[in-house]
C-alpha cells in the first residue's frame, strides 16, 4: 500500500442479506491495509465489539424496530431511511475530510444517500450489490415491458419465455404483487441514480457471465465480481442480527449423511398460516429428518409456532427440529444436510452453491424468482416447490432420494468445485479483489 493513508467509509443497509456481505468486504479490505469506518443505521446495528479495528458511526434514522422492512413497505422504508441518514452522513464525511486521508465511499445500493453525498463532496463512491447480477437486465427492461403493454402479465403468458431475458419466464419477473406505479418506484430505488466509480458484485464470473457483461456495457465502469464474500474471508464472529441456535449442529451430528432437509426462508419473508401449515404437513409426511428455521413473527398473526396443531408438533418432533434462527452457513456445510428448501435469497443461494447442496425453491419476491429459475433450469441443481403437502412430500423425495436427486447432487458438487477454484489463489474472484484494491488505490 502507498504511503498515503486511505479511509474507506462503508455504508451497509439494515437488512441481514446486505449487512453480512458488507462486513465480509470490510474485513477483507482491512486485511489489505485500509482503515475502515462503518456508517450504519441505528436499526439492526452491527456489533462493534466483533470488529475492534473498525470505527463504527451510527446514523440517527428515526426508525424503530417496529419499522422493520417488508416487501409491502419497502419503498417507504428505504425513502425514510435515506432521508434521515443523509444529513448525518454528510457531517461525518466533512469531519473525515479534515483528517487529510484519501476517502472512498463504498455503499449498498439501497443506501443511495451515501453516493449522492459523496458526489456532492467530490469523493469517489463504489456500489456493493448483494443480489444476483441477473437481476440487472430484468430491472432494466421492466419499464420497457410496461410501455409495450406486456406488463402487468396476463395469466395466459405466465409460462412463456420473456424473449429478451431467456430463460426467464413472465412468471419469474419480480414485483407481481405491486401496482405499476409501485413497481417503477421500487426499481427507481434499486437502480443507481448516478453511475458510481465502480460496482462490486457478490457473485462469480462463471455463474452470471452474460449479466455481468451487460452491466459493464451499460454503465461503462469497472464491475468486480468478488463472491461469494463469506468464502473469501471469514468474519471474526457471526454477522447475524438474531441469536443463532447452535444446538442444531449437535442434532445434525446425530443424523445420517445427506439425509436432512434444511428449511429456511430468509430474514424478511412473512408467510401465511395456510402455507406454513402445508409446509409442516409436507415435512412431517416426507419421512426425512428436517431442520426448520421459523423466525419469530414470520408466520402472519403468530408469535412463533402456535399455528401448528398440537398433534402435528408431536409428530414433527419424531424426526425434526424447529429453531428460531440457525447458523446457516455451518448448517449447509454439515455432512448430514442433503437438501436446502429455500426462498432463494441471493445469499442463501450462494451459500448453497458454495457447499454443493441441492435446493428446493420456494421464491417469493424481488430477485428470488430469478435466482430460483437459474438454480433449477440453468444450474440444474434444484426443483421448484409448489406449496401443497403432497407436492412437498414428492419434491423432498425427488431431491433427497432417487436418481434425479443424484443428478442434482452431482451438478451441485460441480458448481461447488468451481466456486472453490474461484475463491482460491489466482481464482477469478481473488483476481477481481486484487483489481479492486488496485482500482481503489488509483482513485
Ligand atoms: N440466515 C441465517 N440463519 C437463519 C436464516 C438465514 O444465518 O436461520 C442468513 C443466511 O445465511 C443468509 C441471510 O440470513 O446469509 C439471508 O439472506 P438472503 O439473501 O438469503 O435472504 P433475505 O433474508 O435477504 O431474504
Amino acid at each position: 500500500m502507498a504511503e498515503q493513508s486511505w479511509r474507506l467509509v462503508l455504508t451497509a443497509s439494515p437488512l441481514q442479506g446486505h449487512m453480512s456481505p458488507m462486513l465480509h468486504l470490510a474485513t477483507f479490505l482491512h486485511s489489505k491495509g485500509f482503515s475502515i469506518t462503518i456508517a450504519h443505521s441505528e436499526l439492526n446495528r452491527p456489533d462493534p465489539s466483533n470488529y475492534p479495528a473498525f470505527t463504527f458511526i451510527p446514523l440517527p434514522d428515526n426508525l424503530s424496530s417496529s419499522n422493520t422492512p417488508s416487501f409491502a413497505n419497502a419503498v417507504q422504508f428505504m425513502q425514510t431511511l435515506n432521508d434521515n441518514c443523509r444529513p448525518h452522513f454528510q457531517e461525518l464525511l466533512v469531519q473525515i475530510q479534515k483528517q487529510k486521508e484519501s476517502i472512498v465511499v463504498i455503499h449498498d445500493n439501497l443506501m443511495y444517500f451515501a453516493g449522492s453525498v459523496a458526489t456532492h463532496l467530490g469523493l469517489p463512491s463504489i456500489i456493493l450489490r448483494t443480489s444476483s447480477a441477473s437481476t440487472f437486465p430484468v430491472l432494466k427492461i421492466i419499464p420497457q415491458l410496461h410501455q409495450q403493454g406486456r406488463l402487468p402479465v396476463q395469466d395466459c403468458m405466465l409460462q412463456e419465455i420473456v424473449t429478451e431475458l431467456d430463460p426467464l419466464r413472465y412468471k419469474d419477473l419480480p414485483f407481481s404483487g405491486l401496482t405499476v406505479q409501485q413497481t417503477l418506484e421500487t426499481i427507481n430505488i434499486i437502480m443507481p441514480k448516478k453511475t458510481p466509480s465502480a460496482f462490486i458484485w457478490n457473485t462469480l464470473e462463471f455463474l452470471e457471465p452474460s449479466a455481468l457483461t451487460q452491466i459493464h456495457h451499460h454503465y461503462q465502469v469497472p464491475v468486480f465480481p468478488i463472491g461469494p464474500l463469506h468464502k473469501i474471508i471469514p468474519t471474526p464472529s457471526s454477522t447475524s442480527f438474531l441469536e443463532e441456535d447452535t444446538s442444531c449442529i449437535s442434532w445434525l451430528d446425530k443424523q445420517a449423511p445427506k439425509s436432512v432437509v434444511y428449511v429456511s426462508l430468509g430474514s424478511i419473508a412473512n408467510i401465511d398460516e395456510k402455507i406454513s401449515t402445508e409446509m409442516a404437513w409436507g415435512l412431517a409426511n416426507s419421512n426425512q429428518p428436517f431442520l426448520w428455521v421459523i423466525r419469530p413473527g414470520s408466520v402472519k398473526g403468530f408469535e412463533w409456532i402456535e399455528f401448528l396443531p398440537e398433534g402435528l408438533v408431536t409428530e414433527m418432533k419424531v424426526r425434526g427440529l424447529i429453531v428460531k434462527w440457525a447458523p446457516q452457513k455451518e448448517v449447509l456445510a454439515h455432512s448430514a444436510v442433503g437438501g436446502f428448501w429455500s426462498h432463494c435469497g441471493w445469499n442463501s443461494t450462494l451459500e448453497s452453491l458454495s457447499e454443493g447442496v441441492p435446493m428446493l425453491c420456494q421464491p417469493f419476491e424481488l430477485d428470488q424468482k430469478i435466482n430460483s429459475r437459474y438454480v433449477c433450469f440453468v444450474w440444474k441443481m434444484g426443483v421448484e416447490i409448489f406449496v401443497e403437502r403432497g407436492e412437498i412430500e414428492g419434491a423432498i423425495r425427488r431431491v433427497l432420494v432417487g436418481k434425479e436427486g443424484e443428478e442434482m447432487k452431482q451438478k451441485a458438487k460441480e458448481i461447488q468445485g468451481k466456486v472453490k477454484v474461484a475463491v482460491s489463489h489466482r481464482g477469478s474472484s481473488q483476481n477481481s479483489l486484487k483489481k479492486l484494491v488496485d482500482f481503489i488505490l488509483s482513485l
